[in-house]
């Protein structure tokens, strides 16, 4: 071959060797933190975790140590009935079982983008067909729910079987083990984002597996779960509590645990019942007032101020402690043995003040 041409031919190859090692390069550091470099020694250690282990038959398995437990068998402490009084469902050897008619329950503690563990059982004998038999349902912030079915030797509509995110995405195969035995559910959920003005920015987000077995993979919600409809979006809180569904079956749940990811991990965030919120309400101070309004299952902070549409929204971090989202103000209640409300103590940034309730 002519060396002109080899010579030629050497050179596009080595063009086409170096666009395609940048191309490589750009295309790997689309996706990792550009922030660190590759092996970087001053990058932080992944966090030591002890892993725990999933529940198997009679064995209700270990969260790992970095989990929130929701629920370890011995009582529902870290959850309410939908209208905040104390859940009428029923806890015995180391499980919950749903009461008909006792309604949803949610937890006390808020969460966003998160992963969690639920391990469910179906009753014994199975009464009732399609959505009749062992039906309940898990729900994210409330909105989102994983069906929850006896599924073992009963068939359904696709998207309402066991593993769907009812009304929208079908599993992708059914997992389903049979009544009574132990079955175990892992939800990756990443929460919707809405901007200011309260449009959708980017959809939900959710990967499930069912008895380690994947059934969602990445599925994008369309809305929150409705029957018989698809509802659209509309724009909620970045942290909202988890439910469990009344479908009027017995169903069992035992070993549940969370862990929140990202920056929702950064603030535990409750809602509290309004019956706790109430006594909060009131005014503060002999002059120039704090004003603490309630709206439902909300509260809001009125710096001298009494309209509502000018007040912060505060979110609980304890029983006592309120935050606000926008501003660095914090709020602490003082409460006596009686279980009244005396006073309120508050932070704008560091400077802190105190006030007596007055009304
Ligand atoms: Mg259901």
């Amino acid at each position: 071959m002519n060396r002109q041409i080899t010579k030629h031919m050497g050179a596009n190859i080595t063009k086409t060797l170096v666009l395609t090692y940048f191309v490589s390069v750009l295309a790997i550091f689309a996706q990792p933190d550009p922030h660190w470099k590759i092996h970087d020694s001053t990058r932080p250690k992944p966090v030591k975790v002890d892993p725990g282990y999933p529940g198997f038959n009679e064995n209700p398995g270990k969260a790992p140590s970095d989990a929130v437990v929701l629920f370890d068998g011995s009582d529902l402490s870290k959850w309410v009935s939908m209208d905040g009084n104390p859940p009428k469902w029923i806890v015995k050897d180391g499980h919950m079982e749903c009461v008909q008619g006792s309604g949803y329950i949610r937890t006390l503690q808020c969460f966003g983008d998160c992963q969690l563990h639920v391990e469910w059982a179906a009753p014994v004998p199975p009464r009732g067909s399609s959505q009749g038999r062992g039906n309940s349902g898990v729900f994210l912030m409330g909105l989102y729910e994983v069906q929850v079915l006896d599924n073992f030797n009963n068939e359904t509509y696709s998207d309402g079987y066991a593993g769907a995110i009812y009304c929208q995405h079908p599993p992708l195969v059914n997992a389903c083990r049979e009544p009574g035995k132990w079955q175990t559910y892992d939800i990756i959920f990443t929460r919707p984002r809405f901007d200011m003005q309260g449009n959708l920015v980017t959809p939900a987000k959710m990967t499930v597996l069912h008895n380690g077995v994947l059934v969602q993979h990445e599925s994008v919600l369309s809305g929150p779960t409705g029957w018989l409809r698809r509802e659209p979006y509309r724009a909620h809180p970045d942290k909202l509590p988890i439910s469990l569904q009344d479908h009027g079956n017995p169903v069992l749940f035992r070993n549940i645990w969370v862990r929140e990811l990202g920056e929702d991990a950064k603030q535990p965030e409750f809602l509290y019942p309004e019956s706790l919120l109430k006594k909060y309400a009131g005014e503060y101070g002999e002059n120039g007032k704090i004003y603490i309004l309630q709206k439902g299952d909300r509260l809001f902070l009125g710096m001298f101020d009494s309209r509502i549409e000018n007040a912060f929204p505060l979110f609980a971090a304890s029983p006592v402690d309120f935050f606000v989202k926008s501003v660095d103000i914090r709020v602490k209640f003082q409460t006596n043995s009686a279980g009244g409300v005396d006073g309120i103590t508050w932070w704008v940034s560091s400077d802190q003040n105190s006030a007596k309730k007055t009304k």
